[in-house]
């Protein structure tokens, strides 16, 4: 081996440390609550320490010793939470009000850097990913990460064949997808509803190949049958009737975990008129004026009042309400989902506003954090996101109001760390 291939090796190897070595220090942020995303109480004056982009240690002053070699960061009179994780977002094609606009890389980063401006850290796409999508749900596993992590369900799944649908699981499965997605309504009587046999083809192989299967649905009666079918995650709330005994019962024994998406209901009528939101600075500091003069046209905003499914779909947000009160109150575990990604369905801002709503739907603000820290992170199966645990990754953000006395606090995020790494404002 000559000299000169050996000094590009080590040239090599020594860039490729020093671009892994975003956060090589070890920080230790000190007398923050410390909401740590499990079921545990918050912690007042606690110490969070990190290092290597994972959490290191955490808790109370008195209890954690600090290593040598530490940089203190001074938070008192704040709050630590996790990162928010959206179980159910989309980071695709969109851009403004197109849908279809652009699948590069640079989009779909452009989306993960916004998701993580607002402190949402980590992102399920459930659905529509390709294959830039793929590859940056690889590119994560390190310590330098500075934008949401993604994770992918690839194609939906569609048809009344089982042998399609079969073959489309097994694509989706080839590529890396973390879920199966599939649609088991029929938008509100627009499209025909995929045969339940079909639905068991489906189930069948994505769990022959280790895949969970997420599904989009609307009645409580195709709920029961997602059930009954031994599908695993439900992606939407039941939006036509309030939830039964038999459904609780169900659920709870199955243990399936259950994703509200309650502003994907907003977004299905709010911009019949102006939408209060459009006046929080919160939404308006990322907002795209183009896209809030565009929504804002009178042609546009008389079809949104005037349209069937929009009234539909308001209608059953009335019931979604109602059913997360009834399945949080029955103990169902519930994962803060948005819908996220789709034209005005606002990355970033709508998961705010979902934990709102899940307040107000019952919810007590700490157990609708929960729902989006380390229930979500169980729900889509990630045992090292979620909480401020020692060994997990250290995805969280610095708040100066506390969220667990007003869940609109949790706007107040003065910083966002992903894998230790402070993200860009
Ligand atoms: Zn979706």
């Amino acid at each position: 081996m000559s000299t000169t291939v050996r000094l590009s090796s080590l040239l090599f190897v020594l860039v490729f440390a020093w671009a892994g070595s975003a956060n090589e220090g070890t920080l230790a942020f000190v007398g923050a609550t410390i909401i740590d995303g499990t079921a545990a109480a918050p912690l007042s004056d606690g110490v969070l320490v990190i290092s290597d982009g994972r959490v290191r240690s955490v808790g109370p002053r008195s209890a954690v010793t600090l290593p040598d070699d530490v940089e203190i960061i001074s938070v008192e009179g704040k709050t630590i939470m996790p990162g928010l994780i959206n179980a159910h977002g989309h980071v695709g094609a969109t851009v403004g009000l197109d849908a279809n606009a652009d699948s590069s890389t640079e989009n779909l980063l452009r989306q993960l850097r916004l998701y993580a401006r607002y402190g949402i850290t980590t992102v399920n796409s459930l659905g529509g990913d390709e294959a830039a999508g793929f590859t940056l749900r690889d590119e994560q596993y390190r310590a330098d990460l500075d934008r949401a992590r993604l994770f992918v369900a690839g194609s939906v799944i569609a048809g009344n064949d089982a042998q399609s649908v079969r073959d489309q699981v097994n694509r989706n499965a080839d590529r890396g997808a973390n879920f199966i997605k599939t649609r088991i309504d029929d938008n509100l009587g627009a499209t025909p509803k995929m045969p339940r046999a079909v639905f068991d083809a489906l189930v069948d192989q994505a769990h022959s190949r280790r895949l969970p299967v997420a599904v989009h649905l609307f009645y409580l009666d195709d709920a029961k049958y997602m059930l009954k079918a031994d599908a695993d995650l439900i992606a939407h709330s039941i939006r036509d009737l309030p939830v039964d005994d038999e459904f609780i019962d169900a659920v709870s024994a199955k243990r399936v975990c259950y994703i509200p998406t309650l502003t994907r209901e907003i977004s299905t009528f709010v911009y019949g008129s102006v939408p209060e939101f459009f006046s929080d600075p919160y939404f308006l500091k990322e907002a795209d004026p183009a896209v809030l003069e565009a929504l804002q046209t009178p042609e546009r905003m008389s079809r949104m009042a005037a349209s069937r499914s929009a009234q539909a779909y308001k209608a059953g947000l009335e019931v979604a309400m109602g059913n997360v009160g009834a399945l949080h109150a029955a103990a169902v575990p519930i994962a803060m989902g948005t819908d996220t990604g789709p034209p005005a369905r606002f990355q970033g801002y709508f998961e705010h506003l979902e934990l709102q709503l899940m307040v107000d739907a019952g919810m007590s603000p700490l157990d609708a954090i929960r729902s989006a820290t380390g229930i979500a992170a169980d729900c889509i199966g990630m045992s090292d996101l979620g909480t401020l645990e020692p060994g997990r990754w250290a995805d969280f953000s610095v708040l100066s109001a506390d969220p667990t006395e007003n869940i609109a606090n949790t706007k107040t995020i003065e910083s966002v760390y992903i894998a230790g790494n402070r993200v860009a404002d």
